[in-house]
């Protein structure tokens, strides 16, 4: 039948469109192209943002009515680095002993491409259209900003009427093994500065300068002293280190006036970036004592702890995976940060892909077996979540 598609030469292909972000390449193109041909309706969406890159963006969806299942994920892929390292060319697609190998294999086009393969034979045994809605929400803006991506297609879907259901995010999330784990979850993440502004002066006369690194140097003890907890159910501990200690001070006879850390919290779900930053202040002020100022900003871009609660839909999707690999998924909220932290505010959303072991490294690569696996991982999925 012409609408089934080959995971592995639809993987190859994308893997040939250099897409580094926020270059489309021709990936969502390619993308369009294959599910056009599978029956899907296809809305191309270019988001600008003054001072970024314009990005490119795919929302495709075939059926008009629930349950409606939407596959998340990203064409663009992190740079190559040095190409002269690689042994296959990063933007190749060659195979070359069971494995195909370049940029973007595993995180994430070669998920993509099982997934795109997953849904035509699932429409091809459903006569064309599927018993509910699929669709891929695709974005170019995944490994960049992150702001003309999925953020914005989801307020652009939802402006528009779309309703999801349940959501399935193809990052890579095996640490060593396809079948090894799901993540249902993702700790939360805030970064800042703590600033602290004494007196400058010269180092002769202390008494007339007041050192802002003695409470600095107060303050990050008092919050590195404690444990934030001890982990929860589903969560690791939460977890606050200090990145970085400026002064900048060049000079060996003068007290400088102002001192500042660098820091980041992984945090889980007894946490949210509101409390730690009560925490935050809470702590620093009973270091300072009154005795001197402090300011605390905080990074763009911090976002909170999130759990889909197990339930039949997280049940289907490991079951999925045990029954085609033969092992039994462990539930993470391990790693960092992922789109599911946006989507999750829409519907239920898990993460199940590849393996990460070889992703943004030097030969990326999926082996075929892997790709065909999860081509039949996905599937199963479809056809339960339409049964
Ligand atoms: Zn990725």
């Amino acid at each position: 039948m012409e609408n089934i598609a080959d995971p592995l030469a639809v993987a190859r292909d994308l893997i040939r469109c250099p897409s580094i972000t926020p270059q489309e390449g021709g990936a969502i193109t390619l993308l369009a192209g294959v599910l056009e041909r599978a029956g899907f309706s296809i809305h191309r969406q270019t988001f600008s943002a003054a001072g970024t890159p314009d990005v490119e963006n795919l929302y495709a969806r075939i059926g008009t009515s629930p349950p409606h299942l939407v596959f998340a994920g990203h064409t663009d892929v992190v740079p190559a680095g040095d190409e002269s390292a690689w042994t296959h060319p990063p933007f190749g697609g060659e195979v070359v002993d069971g494995a195909l190998y370049g940029r973007g294999a595993t995180d994430m086009k070669g998920a993509i491409a099982a997934f795109v393969a997953a849904a035509c034979e699932h429409l091809a045994a459903a006569g064309g259209r599927p018993k509910g809605s699929i669709s891929l929400l695709i974005t170019g803006d995944e490994e960049g900003p992150n702001i003309n991506g999925t953020v914005k297609l989801l307020q652009w879907a939802h402006a528009r009427g779309e309703k999801f259901d349940h959501c399935i995010v193809g990052e890579p999330t095996n640490p060593e093994q396809l079948g090894e784990a799901i993540k249902i979850g993702r700790r939360g993440s805030l970064s800042g500065t703590l600033t602290v502004t004494g007196k400058q002066g010269h180092v002769a006369y202390p008494h007339l300068a007041d050192n802002p690194i003695r409470y600095l140097v107060r303050m990050m003890t008092e919050l590195m002293s404690e444990s934030l907890d001890y982990g929860t159910e589903h969560f690791d501990a939460s977890n606050l280190e200090f990145t970085s200690v400026d002064v900048g001070n060049r000079a060996v006879n003068v007290i400088p006036g102002q001192a500042r850390a660098r820091f980041n919290i992984r945090f889980n779900d007894r946490h949210t970036q509101n409390s730690l930053k009560s925490w935050l202040e809470a702590r620093c002020a009973q270091a300072a004592r009154g005795d001197v100022t402090f300011e605390i900003e905080y990074a763009q871009g911090n976002s909170d702890a999130f759990l889909t609660q197990p339930s039949p839909f997280v049940d289907l999707v490991a079951g999925a995976v045990a029954e085609v690999t033969g092992r039994k998924p462990t539930l993470s909220t391990s790693g960092g940060t992922s789109d599911a932290r946006f989507i999750r505010s829409y519907c239920p959303v898990v993460e199940f892909g590849l393996i990460g072991q070889t992703m943004h490294q030097v030969d990326e690569h999926v082996s075929i077996a892997d790709l065909i696996a999860l081509t039949a991982i996905y599937r199963r999925i479809l056809d339960r979540y339409f049964s």
